[in-house]
């Protein structure tokens, strides 16, 4: 595991190169986040930092300002729908979105060592993983070998049926669910996520992106 001091970029914050300088508090990376969201809704991305220069210059260190923990999909890349660059955004991908150890580790090294000001759990609509843990609970289908998978959502389709939810209604509160349960655990999967939050270093949130629009609405 690489120090903090060998691994995030030294000096200055902002590489020359960039195209956006890098959001120096929690408050100003999720609005970086929001504003490439709406300029992907828009049509209208920036592309920012990816420039030859800046790639050669991050080649030795990298001090991403966001975290993502996202789904597998192929819709929902998140450097993407949130028009970000190189060295911007240190992402976890995994279907469903769901917290595991693994994920867990990986989002504490990118605040304890990289230095990342927000994490983002981020859902999307028709998830086929919250789908076939729908059908699972359904008992339409076995788990079989998803079941890694099915389970971790259970809870939260559990909790869209207390809607009264069916059909798309219920698919879509269980994603949300999903998205809304995977906040609250990260920080009681690791003590050191608990305290970045505690101190102000790190804000967690959660967000669903809708796939025909792209945009991502932030659940708080
Ligand atoms: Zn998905």
């Amino acid at each position: 595991m690489p120090s903090p001091a060998s691994e995030r970029a030294s000096g200055a914050t902002n590489p020359p190169g960039s195209a956006l300088p890098r959001p120096g508090t929690p408050e100003d990376a999720l609005r970086r986040l929001q504003e490439g969201n709406q300029r992907f809704v828009a049509g209208a991305p920036l592309h920012p930092n990816q420039s030859l220069e800046l790639r050669r210059q991050l080649a030795g260190s990298q001090q991403p300002f966001a975290a993502v923990l996202g789904c597998s999909d192929s819709r929902t890349s998140p450097e993407l729908a949130m028009d970000a660059g190189i060295g911007d955004l240190f992402v976890c991908r995994v279907a469903g979105n769901i917290a595991t150890p693994e994920e867990a580790a990986s989002l504490l090294y990118s605040q304890a060592v990289l230095g990342t000001d927000v994490i983002l759990v981020l859902g999307h609509d028709n998830c086929g993983a919250v789908k076939a843990a729908i059908e699972v609970a359904d008992g339409k289908m076995p788990p079989g070998e998803f079941g890694p998978l099915t389970e971790p959502i259970r809870p939260a389709v559990a909790e869209a049926r207390r809607f009264g939810a069916t059909g798309d209604a219920l698919l879509h509160e269980a994603v949300t669910a999903n998205v809304r349960l995977v906040v609250e655990a990260l920080p009681r999967m690791s003590t050191g996520l608990a305290q970045a939050v505690r101190s102000g270093e790190l804000t967690i949130h959660g967000g669903v992106l809708t796939l025909a629009t792209g945009k991502i609405d932030m659940l708080s």
